[in-house]
């Protein structure tokens, strides 16, 4: 299981990938718990301190918003977006769906 994961990982590049974002072969591919929850981890050291505080910025700034559960960036809206912005990475997604976060 893990060195397909690595080897899908390459196909796809530097992007964890797991079976249930590629929907191929699924037979083949299941979800590494062990191997994501360690990429997790690795995810959430890496962005520690990285935020940027919305309020601190001036009237009018772009507003940045970042995973809920690892910290990465996720994206940058207007100020005044309308809609909800997006507060869970793609990593971090599949992790959600199995519990483990
Ligand atoms: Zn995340």
């Amino acid at each position: 299981m893990y060195g397909e994961i690595i080897f899908l990982r390459a196909v796809v590049g530097n992007i964890p990938v797991y079976a249930e974002q590629v929907n191929i072969m699924s037979a083949t591919f299941k979800f590494d718990a062990d191997l994501a929850m360690q990429q997790y981890r690795k995810r959430k050291a890496d962005n520690q301190g990285k935020e940027i505080n919305n309020s601190s910025l001036p009237a009018g700034s772009p507003m940045y918003y970042y995973c809920k559960y690892c910290g990465a960036h996720t994206e940058t809206l207007p100020e005044c977006h309308m809609r909800a912005p997006k507060v869970v990475c793609d990593p971090c997604a599949p992790l959600r769906l199995h519990g483990l976060v």
